[in-house]
C-alpha cells in the first residue's frame, strides 16, 4: 500500500503542477498514470507543438513544458504509479481513501484530486480475432520499456510516429533480434526523417519492411508465435513472430472515472468553482477533467485551479491549523 498525502489520478501538466503547489503547503503527492510516462495530452499528443499561452513563456514546445513541470516538482519527491489506470476509488473512512489500478496498485490517502484530462487513453486496437487473448502473452500496444524486447522478433504495425520511431529504436540500438513493420499503405504519416531512416534500414535489410499490407491473424499456444500478414497483391502468408506491437493511436475515454459515484456532466466532473471539489467530500477535480460555468480547457486555467483545490484539501487534512499564503519570493521552495 503506498501512503501519501493527496493522491493524483493523472499526470498530465495540471497534475505535475500541483505537486509544486501541495508542496509549499508540505503536503506530498503521488501520481497515477495510464500512460508509461508523465505529460498527459503534451506528452502524447503533442510534444513538439510549442505552445504560446503559458505565463512567461512566449512559446515553448509542449514537451519542453512537461520537462520544466517534471523539473519544478523534483524538490517535492513525487511518486509515480505509471503505466497503470485507477480504476477504484473506496471512500473507507471520513478521510481515508484507496485507489487502486487495473494491476491491482493500492494507494492510501486523506485526499484524492482528480486530474484525468480526457480520460484514459485506451489503444486503438486492430479487428484481428482472438486478439485480446494473446494480451499480455506477445501482444502489445505500447511499448514502455524496449529491454523487454531484447533479442525476440517483434512484428510492430501502424504507419505514423509511434510505429516508424519504435521500429527504428528496436533496430539501431540492436535490441530485438527481428523487427518487421506493417503498414496498410505505401506511404507514411510520420515526419519525413523517420520514414527515411526506415526507408534506409529495410535497405540495409536491418528492417522488414512491409507495406499494403495488414496483419489479418494471430496464432500461438500460450503465446504468440505467428501473425497472418494479408498483402494487397500477394496475398496471405504467415510470419513467425515473438510480438505483435500494433501502434495505431490513442484515444481517449472518460473510463473508470464515470463509475465513480461523481457528478458527471457533457462527460466531464463536475465541480464548485470556489475550491474545484467535487459532490463527494475530499475528491477533487482539476483541469480538463472538470466542468462548470464559464470553463476553459486551457493549461492555465487547471494550474489556477489546482493551486485553489490545495488550499482546500490542507484545511481538509489540517482543520485546525492556520494556512498563512506564503510567497515564494519570501520563503523560498523548501523541499521535502
Ligand atoms: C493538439 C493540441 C494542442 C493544444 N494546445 C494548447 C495550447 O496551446 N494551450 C493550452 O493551454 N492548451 C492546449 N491544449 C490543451 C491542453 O493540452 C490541455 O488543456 C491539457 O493537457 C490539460 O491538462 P490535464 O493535466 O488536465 O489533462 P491531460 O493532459 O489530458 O492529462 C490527463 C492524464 O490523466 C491520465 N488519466 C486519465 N484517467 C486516468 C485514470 N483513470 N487512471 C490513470 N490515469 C488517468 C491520462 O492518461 C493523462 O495522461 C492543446 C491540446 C491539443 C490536443
Amino acid at each position: 500500500m503506498i501512503k501519501t498525502d493527496i493522491i493524483i489520478i493523472g499526470a498530465g501538466p495540471v497534475g505535475l503542477f500541483a505537486i509544486f503547489e501541495a508542496g509549499l503547503l508540505k503536503l506530498k503527492c503521488h501520481l497515477i498514470d495510464s500512460l508509461p510516462q508523465p505529460g498527459g495530452q503534451c506528452s502524447e499528443i503533442y510534444p513538439k507543438k510549442p505552445i504560446y499561452d503559458i505565463p512567461g513563456y512566449p512559446s515553448v514546445l509542449a514537451g519542453e513544458l512537461v520537462d520544466k513541470l517534471m523539473e519544478q516538482a523534483e524538490p517535492f519527491k513525487p511518486g509515480f504509479t505509471l503505466g497503470e489506470a485507477a480504476v477504484k476509488i473506496d471512500k473507507v473512512a471520513e478521510d481515508k481513501f484507496i485507489v487502486t489500478t487495473d494491476k491491482g496498485t493500492q494507494h492510501e490517502a486523506p485526499i484524492v484530486m482528480i486530474a484525468g484530462g480526457l480520460g484514459v487513453f485506451e489503444p486503438r486496437k486492430p479487428p484481428i480475432e482472438g486478439l485480446e487473448n494473446y494480451e499480455d502473452k506477445g501482444v502489445e500496444y505500447i511499448i514502455k520499456d524496449p529491454e523487454f524486447y531484447r533479442g525476440k522478433r517483434c512484428v510492430i504495425a501502424g504507419g505514423g510516429d509511434s510505429a516508424l520511431d519504435w521500429a527504428i529504436y528496436l533496430t539501431d540500438k540492436n535490441i530485438a533480434s527481428e523487427v518487421s513493420l506493417v503498414h496498410r499503405r505505401s506511404s507514411f504519416r510520420g515526419h519525413l526523417d523517420s520514414v527515411q531512416r526506415v526507408m534506409d534500414l529495410a535497405d540495409q535489410g536491418k528492417i522488414n519492411l512491409i507495406t499494403e499490407a495488414e496483419v489479418v491473424g494471430i496464432d500461438g499456444n500460450d503465446k504468440v508465435e505467428n501473425v497472418t500478414i494479408k498483402h494487397k497483391t500477394d496475398g496471405e502468408f504467415k510470419k513467425e513472430t515473438d510480438h505483435f506491437i500494433p501502434l495505431f493511436g490513442l484515444k481517449p475515454s472518460l473510463g473508470p472515472i464515470a463509475d465513480w459515484g461523481l457528478e458527471i456532466e457533457k462527460n466531464a466532473i463536475k465541480v464548485d468553482t470556489r475550491d474545484y471539489s467535487t459532490n463527494i467530500p475530499g475528491i477533487y477535480a482539476i483541469g480538463d477533467v472538470n466542468t462548470y460555468e464559464g470553463k476553459l480547457k486551457l493549461i492555465l486555467c487547471g494550474f489556477h485551479e489546482g493551486t485553489i483545490a490545495l488550499q482546500s484539501a490542507f484545511a481538509r487534512i489540517y482543520p485546525d491549523k492556520k494556512n498563512v499564503l506564503k510567497y515564494t519570493t519570501v520563503n523560498g521552495v523548501q523541499g521535502f
